[in-house]
């Protein structure tokens, strides 16, 4: 009750909606820039049980947003450096790992047990191939993207609300996207994605369902654009 005394004051969660939290499984797809901030946010608010989706090791080149790592840990599989500090943060939360490359067969054994998917991965072959597995399984999934000074986000429910493949249909997933990325912008991306999935527990309305939320951190301009599903999307429709 003291941990968590801050989420309960709030009217919108109270002690009934941190139990909700408590009882929620949430699969964090990328353990990197967007996935340190996802998961420190999910592991304080209290969600109960957490899957980290990575086959990447530490590298150096990644510290300058991806803070929920250590130096010591360079070298090591992300999801179990993550896992680490997630028992910093908050003891109590279940993690499981996951140290594989999400493909179109492997997924069935891992999604499964989970309520929300959230999109922390860092190319767009496998951030489709994610909107895929999620519009099959219909499991809701917490999109989110940053380069550079942009960042988007939009939380999608398969067969509901249009998916990424609707959004983006001739998207060439052989494209890099561009590396550049600082801190401040990967967090606030990792942020709102975080919001999305505690609200989604909460059965809290949101906007961004329906709605692609656009950041340009550079000019400060924040916008949301409705989007609808397309009817003849190869994935969704
Ligand atoms: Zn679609």
């Amino acid at each position: 009750m003291e941990r968590y005394q801050r989420n309960i004051a709030i009217k919108e969660i109270g002690l009934e909606g941190q139990k909700k939290l408590l009882s929620a499984n949430v699969l964090v797809c990328g353990c990197g820039g967007l996935g340190s901030g996802v998961i420190s946010c999910l592991a304080s608010a209290g969600i109960g049980c957490l899957g980290l989706v990575d086959c990447d090791s530490v590298e150096l080149s990644n510290f300058n947003r991806q803070f929920i790592h250590k130096t010591e840990n360079i070298g090591k599989l992300k999801v179990l450096s993550a896992k680490e500090r997630i028992k910093d943060i908050n003891p109590d939360i279940r993690v499981k790992t996951y140290s594989v490359q999400l493909d179109s067969e492997n997924y069935k054994e891992i999604v499964k047990d989970y309520d929300l998917i959230v999109d922390c991965f860092d190319s767009y072959r496998s951030k489709f191939l994610l909107n895929e597995i999620a519009v099959k399984t219909n499991k809701p999934l917490i999109h989110g993207g940053v380069t550079e000074f942009r960042g988007q986000v939009t939380t999608i429910i398969p067969h509901k609300t249009a998916c990424l493949n609707c959004l983006f249909p001739d998207a060439d997933l052989n494209e890099k996207i561009p590396q550049g990325n600082v801190s401040p912008v990967v967090n606030l991306v990792a942020s709102i994605q975080a919001l999305e999935a505690i609200k989604f527990i909460l059965n809290i309305d949101s906007k961004l369902q329906g709605h692609l939320f656009i950041i340009d951190a550079l000019n400060l301009d924040f916008k949301s654009l409705k989007i609808n599903p397309s009817k003849v999307c190869s994935i969704c429709s």
